[in-house]
């Protein structure tokens, strides 16, 4: 898949699905903020409120464009966990449906799966099996309590689960979460790293084709890669891994990964498709396809300005909300990097700067997270894993159970943090004992 979207606007076969979802997330969010905040409940994680919208309206929803129903799961967990994650509580608003406007990622995986990326780029939408749906709603305490005993964890930013769905229209679930990747700057090699080999490489043929294709271990490996963390971060980062994947395993989940985005500074952004100091992305430009020439894209400060300022009002009228941020000098709500600022390994330009072994910034920005959490090991993968299990080494292919999933996931990215002057330096310690 390529990070470059096709914009969902009106006249899209998509449009009406994403519009129907940003709406739902604009009523469902802006009243569960609007009420005074207060702990959560045991009950809040089973709740789950139920919204019709028509084209008429009444006293309990407005009108929208289309019919629609719309459920938004455990609004009162996913204001909190927004609150851990430090969003601010109108920009996650108007950076997603300031505009009713998404771009479409690609085409579905073998998943099925289709992404949408807010506007801005910062949000990702991504629709989900109903088996994993209702996976991370029995997960949810779990993922809440990790969340906020983790601040720096490595996982997924889930910021909301959703249910969408049209009159004669199947039901459509969704989650909301963060783009790993910046904005702002060119991520020059793309990484989805499972720590096994069995199918796990991109054609190289084929990269010329698709200069920014994500790249699988077998390719990392040919490649020789190293994340450089120097000694401090290298040793919290694993540290992070180990406790992010311990719970991973304990909730039975497997077949994640760990995607690294990685940007050169001494490249820069010359093959950017956007002006690097603008944050509004290509949905104000031409539907950019996959393969049609790349073009700068025009700012549109001025609409954003005037979109923020209008939900803040709404918001700010529904009831008492904290709205911690100001809008800045350019009219962009000006969270985005200080959000990310208190999170260590997100806190360099929404990444984690590679660092050399005496701890000295070096020049590449990696962007890291652990994604794709939701495959729990169930039957179908037990069945995968027999029928692969019989032609292929066992340890090797992606299905096996999550313990072994984890051991072989982590012990491949200890592996890649050991640079090779920190293997040299081992080695010398233990020829001098
Ligand atoms: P499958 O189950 O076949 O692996 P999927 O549909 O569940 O696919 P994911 O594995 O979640 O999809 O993601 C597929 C790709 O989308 C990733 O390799 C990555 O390139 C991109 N992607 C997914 N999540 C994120 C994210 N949070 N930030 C940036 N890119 C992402
Ligand atoms: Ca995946
Ligand atoms: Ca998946």
């Amino acid at each position: 898949r390529v990070l470059v979207g096709t914009r969902v606007a009106e006249g899209h076969e998509n449009f009406v699905i994403a519009y129907n979802m940003l709406t739902g997330i604009r009523v469902g969010v802006s009243r569960c903020n609007a009420k005074v905040d207060r702990p959560l409940t045991d009950e809040d994680f089973e709740a789950r409120h139920k919204f019709s919208f028509d084209i008429t309206g009444n006293e309990l929803t407005p009108s929208a464009k289309y019919d629609f129903k719309f459920k938004d799961y455990a609004p009162w967990v996913f204001r909190h966990l927004r609150q851990l994650f430090r969003l601010d509580p109108a920009d996650y608003l108007v950076s997603l449906t300031g505009k009713y406007i998404l771009s479409q990622l690609g085409s579905p995986g073998k998943s099925g799966s289709f992404f949408y990326f807010s506007r801005d780029y910062r949000f990702i939408i991504k629709t989900i099996h109903h088996s994993e749906h209702k996976f991370l709603r029995r997960i949810l305490k779990d993922y809440y309590n990790h969340v906020k005993n983790n601040p720096d964890t490595l996982i997924s930013q889930f910021y909301g689960l959703h249910r969408v769905k049209a009159p004669y229209g199947r039901k459509i679930h969704f989650v909301v979460m963060n783009n790993l990747f910046p904005p702002h700057r060119d991520i020059h090699q793309t990484f989805d790293l499972k720590g096994s080999t069995i199918g796990r490489d991109f054609r190289e043929e084929d990269l010329a084709k698709n200069p920014r294709a994500t790249l699988k271990d077998l390719n990392w490996i040919r490649r020789d890669m190293h994340l450089s963390l120097g000694p401090t971060k290298g040793e919290l980062f694993l540290r992070q891994v180990k406790t992010d994947v311990d719970l991973l395993s304990r909730l039975n989940i497997m077949d994640y990964s760990l995607l690294i985005g990685i940007h050169d500074l001494t490249r820069g952004n010359k093959d950017h498709i956007l002006d690097n100091s603008l944050s509004v992305f290509h949905p104000e430009s031409p539907a950019v396809e996959q393969s049609t020439q790349l073009q700068r894209v025009p700012s549109s400060r001025a609409d954003n300005a005037k979109a923020a300022s209008a939900l803040r009002k709404v918001v700010r009228k529904a009831g008492p909300v904290r709205i911690g941020k100001t809008v800045g000098e350019d009219g962009l709500p000006n969270s985005e990097s200080s959000e990310r600022k208190s999170f260590v390994f997100y806190a360099d330009d929404g990444g984690c700067r590679a660092t050399n072994e005496s701890n000295e910034p070096g020049d590449v920005i990696y962007y890291l997270g652990i994604i794709d959490l939701l495959t729990k090991y169930d039957k179908i993968k037990k069945m995968e894993h027999f029928w692969k299990g019989l032609s292929n080494a066992k340890s090797q292919i992606s299905a096996v159970p999550p313990p072994e999933y984890a051991q072989r996931f982590f012990k491949f990215i200890s592996a890649i943090v050991k640079t090779p002057e920190r293997l040299m330096r081992e080695r010398r310690g233990l020829g001098d004992k």
